[in-house]
């Protein structure tokens, strides 16, 4: 559909919403919507990223197809949704990046994965590179400290940087007018949303995974391997403080903090995305957007590559095979650091700042018609 159908779509859909509100206590889209009878292009935008694509409203309404208002809720938002992805990248021609998301990440990790296996082939001696490295420092003996430490956190200053001047144009937009006192207040409410996946969760017995029967399953795969995700980040970080505070190089002993948080979280993150990928396999299409059903897919295959490329190297690292598994490891992740402003990471950003100003909007009360409170 092109951008303008898409608007007026969500707008019609949106409309019945308001008059009907059969689906009010699913998710806080409902009471976001209610009393409202215009939509601005901003205010799409943010219910577009409220939404967590439960699928609870399309089961349960009266009006979805083949009724002639022919209401799809979660298809009108999901559309928009990927088109926030693209209006808000930064720098502007980053959008372009997720029209064509499986051929840009595909070449582009594919590319800086290459490049690195290609660097460490031709720069490192085929002796160093194909040995057996034990003990402190068997890492760096392949790729230097510096460089891998370098290379990784240039792509990731760069996916930062990105993704937060995006977030900023996006809070811009659907700010509502509210004192910092109640910002603060709804912090904390809104942090609870986005750690629990409250939405996700159907107002109670769980969303719609696959068909009208409820299920927590997407909302615990996906609590899974963010566990995952977070454990590997602290694999990182103690390492890198045993690395500087404490002087003691890698590789460390199986039974150390870095190993087993890094082994435990990959498996996890394994264990999540395998859930999520069944999940999204077995799905309704009807309630889903294409673009957005194939960004969910390539990131997580992306994910998992750089999760079993991990374990990889945890499994392989005293025998000759380490090098290259480590080069390649290292330029899946680099890669993905790289490809992040463009992937499905972004929903995290656009997601959590929609729940901050739903939560804002609940501390504030709305006026009612006629200005009483
Ligand atoms: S999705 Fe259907 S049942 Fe639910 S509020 Fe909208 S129109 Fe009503
Ligand atoms: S799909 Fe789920 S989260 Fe989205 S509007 Fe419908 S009930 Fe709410």
């Amino acid at each position: 559909m092109p951008p303008d159908d898409l608007t007026d779509e969500a707008d019609r859909v949106l409309r019945i919403c308001t008059a009907c509100m059969y689906c009010d206590g699913l998710c806080a889209v409902f009471p976001a919507i209610a009393g409202k009878h215009d939509f601005t292009p901003n205010d799409l935008d943010y219910l577009a990223n409220l939404c967590h694509n439960c699928r609870g409203c399309w089961y349960a309404c009266q009006y979805a197809p083949p009724h002639p208002f022919a209401v799809n809720l979660p298809n009108a938002l999901a559309e928009l949704r990927q088109r926030s992805y693209a209006d808000y990248a930064w720098p502007r021609w980053l959008g372009a990046g997720f029209a064509a998301n499986a051929g840009v990440v595909t070449a582009i990790v594919g590319g800086v994965t290459t490049l690195t296996l290609l660097a460490t082939a031709l720069l490192v001696p085929a002796e160093v590179l194909f040995a057996a490295h034990r003990g402190a420092g068997a890492f760096y003996q392949v790729v230097p400290w510096p460089i891998m430490a370098g290379a990784a956190a240039a792509a990731l200053l760069w996916a930062v940087i990105s993704i937060g001047v995006s977030a900023i144009s996006y809070w811009r937009s659907i700010a509502p007018r509210a004192s910092l006192g109640a910002t603060l207040r709804a912090l904390v409410p809104a942090l609870r949303d986005i750690v629990t996946l409250r939405n996700l969760g159907g107002g109670g017995p769980g969303c719609n995974d696959a068909s009208e029967k409820f299920s927590q399953q997407r909302r615990w795969c996906h609590h899974i391997m963010v566990a995952g995700f977070l454990a590997s980040v602290a694999s990182t970080l103690i390492a890198a403080l045993y690395h500087h505070a404490l002087a003691i190089e890698a590789p460390y002993p199986l039974t150390s903090l870095p190993v087993l948080s890094g082994g435990i979280g990959g498996v996890a993150m394994l264990i999540g995305i395998g859930g999520l990928l069944r999940l999204e396999r077995r799905a309704d299409r009807a309630p889903s957007a294409a673009a957005e059903v194939r960004l969910n897919l390539v990131f997580l295959v992306l994910l998992a590559l750089v999760a079993a490329s991990g374990l990889a190297v945890l499994a392989l690292r005293d025998t000759p095979a380490m090098g290259l598994t480590l080069s390649l490891h290292l330029g899946l992740v680099i890669g993905s650091f790289v490809v992040l402003p463009v992937s499905k990471a972004v929903h995290g950003v656009y997601r959590s700042m929609a729940l901050l100003r739903a939560a804002i909007d609940r501390a504030v009360p709305r006026p009612r018609r006629g200005g009483e409170e």
